[in-house]
């Protein structure tokens, strides 16, 4: 379960960690009151689920009350990533002269949580990572012995932080990781840390991912959760009983089982496409189930190309080939290029039942999501 960032900055502020003076707003009108309140300049944050919000235009200053009007009226109701915002944080600007970035995260490698730093905050890290990794002090901590002052202190170091700022950073990294710990969180982030001209720090941005599995024993954050759903598609999944999450690329892929769907994932990257979304319908693949599953994915208006991955077991072959013959004979039109493939039990005849004026069969799971591919991108042409 992901926070809100607004949710995550108070849990954060709640533990000690600076942040700026913040409002939550939902109109227009909302946004001007919290604005006069704070002082200007503010800063009009979209709280959506996507990261990048600042380069896609959900993050604007506002330096006075027409402004602050102006960037509410441009960012409440605009689509973010697929995402309509509702809301927005309306915050006290942070004048900086540095970002840095700072986070806590498992290393499923080591089988421990490890420690981030980076003098280059601000921007996407896993670009960082990607290009400069260097840049990026790690340390890796052992659960069972939490974090060590000296280890706050050496990746902080190690990162090359600036001396008078290495206690602040480090001290707010020792409440992150106690954070990650006591919260069952897979992930804390901030970034950007900001920096100020006379050397304060800042959480200006705020990520707080929470152990699904554990929402049972961290009662306070799971009762956010309600709050969180706003991707329509999201809810709807929600509503049909599916696993579904939304991705950026342009093939939809629905698969049964989470291990299935997951593998297809791979391959579209594999053979140079996008995924749209993680699609598990689950057991059964019943013409009402199928038909679902191909409205969520007709909905990403993302996508250009379909992809089924099914294994036949208790439900054979044959009924999910005549739950997808059913599905897609309700479509006047087919909006965008189906391919299936079929396997486990029954999966011969249900290849025979398939309808190829509907559908294109693959045998194999590469030829299927090759094609996949390559409708997808003369379809995004
Ligand atoms: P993200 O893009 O979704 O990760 O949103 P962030 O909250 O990290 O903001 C992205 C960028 O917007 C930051 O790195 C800053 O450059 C800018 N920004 C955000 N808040 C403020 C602020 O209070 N003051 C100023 N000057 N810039 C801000
Ligand atoms: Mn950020």
């Amino acid at each position: 379960m992901r926070l809100h960032e607004y949710q995550a900055k108070r849990v954060f502020a709640d533990a000690g960690i600076p942040t700026p003076d913040a409002t939550l707003a939902s109109s227009v009108d909302e946004v001007v009151e919290a604005a006069e309140d704070i002082g200007y300049p503010v800063a009009v944050k979209a709280q959506v689920h996507v990261g990048g919000r600042g380069k896609a235009g959900g993050i604007k200053l506002a330096e006075s009350r027409e402004e602050a009007e102006q960037v509410a009226d441009e960012i409440l109701g605009m689509d973010l990533k697929g995402y309509h915002v509702e809301r927005v944080l309306v915050e006290e600007a942070v004048d900086f002269v540095n970002e840095l970035y700072v986070g806590v995260t498992m290393d499923r490698g080591e089988g421990k949580p490890v420690a981030m730093v980076s003098t280059k905050g601000g921007v996407n890290i896993e670009e960082v990572a990607e290009e400069d990794p260097d840049a990026i002090a790690r340390e890796h901590v052992d659960p069972a012995f939490g974090m060590h002052p000296y280890q706050a202190r050496k990746v902080v170091y190690d990162a090359g932080v600036p001396r008078e700022l290495a206690n602040d950073v480090a001290s707010v990294l020792q409440t992150m990781y106690q954070l990650w710990d006591d919260r069952d969180a897979s992930e804390v982030e901030i970034n950007p840390l900001m920096v100020t001209a006379d050397d304060e720090i800042v959480a200006a941005d705020a990520v707080m991912n929470i152990d699904d599995d554990a929402l049972f024993r961290q009662q306070e954050l799971a009762d956010m959760e309600e709050e969180t759903f706003e991707d329509d598609l999201e809810r709807k999944a929600g509503e049909y009983g599916f696993d579904y999450v939304r991705l950026s690329g342009n093939v939809g892929i629905i698969g049964n089982g989470a291990g299935l769907v997951m593998t297809t994932l791979d391959l579209v990257d594999y053979y140079g496409g996008e995924p749209a979304n993680f699609l598990d319908i689950g057991g059964g693949a019943k013409a009402e189930r199928v038909a679902n599953a191909l409205d969520m994915v007709f909905s990403d208006e993302n996508v250009d190309a379909v992809v089924f991955n099914i294994f036949g077991g208790i439900t054979r072959g044959d009924e999910v080939a005549k739950g997808i013959n059913d599905a897609l004979e309700q479509f006047d039109e087919i909006p965008k290029p189906v391919v299936v493939r079929l396997a486990g039990t029954n999966a011969a005849e249900g290849r025979e039942i398939l309808n190829d004026d509907l559908v294109t069969v693959e045998e194999t799971l590469e030829d299927a999501v090759q094609r996949t591919v390559e409708y997808s991108e003369e379809e995004a042409q």
